[in-house]
């Protein structure tokens, strides 16, 4: 208890969700909701990275995920994007705790991988998983694009505020 109190004084219980959200998905949303039950304040973090070529740019983005949280009710999630390392971020925020969402075994090396790298980089930074919903594990930004550029129907699958964005890319 005393170690957690001493925690939250340092702010460290901030948490930050950092992604492409290229674009913004219900498992996204889903996962960010089982984050905030746990913790106290979560920051979604646009990754900005030039050399990742991206469908949407970062204020794009941005925008998206603010809409989208807002239409969920969730406006007290604080939605940012940063550039360079992603602990150097943290630290400049205040923040020590990494969100990642899990889906099936295909996401454990790669996020194994970084998780480790990251407690390399500032080992008091702690990452934590979160499960999605069975019915977002099919889920992925990348799959969403390919059906709504193909002309599907991928309002189950996305925030209105991206699919409305989906919609105006593919013309
Ligand atoms: P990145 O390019 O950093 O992997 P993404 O936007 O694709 O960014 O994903 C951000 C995080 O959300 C990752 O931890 C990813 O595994 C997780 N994620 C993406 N889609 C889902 C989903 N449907 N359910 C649970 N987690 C997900």
């Amino acid at each position: 208890m005393k170690k957690i109190k001493s925690k939250l004084k340092r702010g460290k219980l901030r948490a930050v969700y950092p992604g492409s959200f290229d674009p913004v998905t219900k498992g996204h949303i889903d996962v960010a909701r089982r984050a905030m039950s746990v913790f106290g304040e979560i920051v979604i973090a646009v990754i900005e990275n030039p050399s990742k070529k991206t469908c949407f740019t970062v204020a794009e983005r941005v925008s998206m995920l603010k809409k989208a949280f807002a239409q969920e009710g969730l406006e007290k999630v604080r939605v940012d994007s940063f550039e360079g390392l992603l602990v150097n971020y943290m630290k400049k925020i205040g923040a020590g705790i990494i969100i990642r969402g899990l889906r099936a075994l295909s996401d454990f090396e790669y996020e194994f991988q970084m998780a480790l790298m990251n407690r390399k980089l500032f080992p008091e930074i702690e990452t934590v998983f979160f499960m999605t919903d069975a019915k977002y594990a099919y889920l992925s930004s990348s799959i969403v694009k390919e059906v709504a550029f193909l002309g599907g129907d991928i309002t189950p699958a996305v925030p209105e505020a991206a699919a409305l964005k989906l919609k105006s890319k593919k013309r």
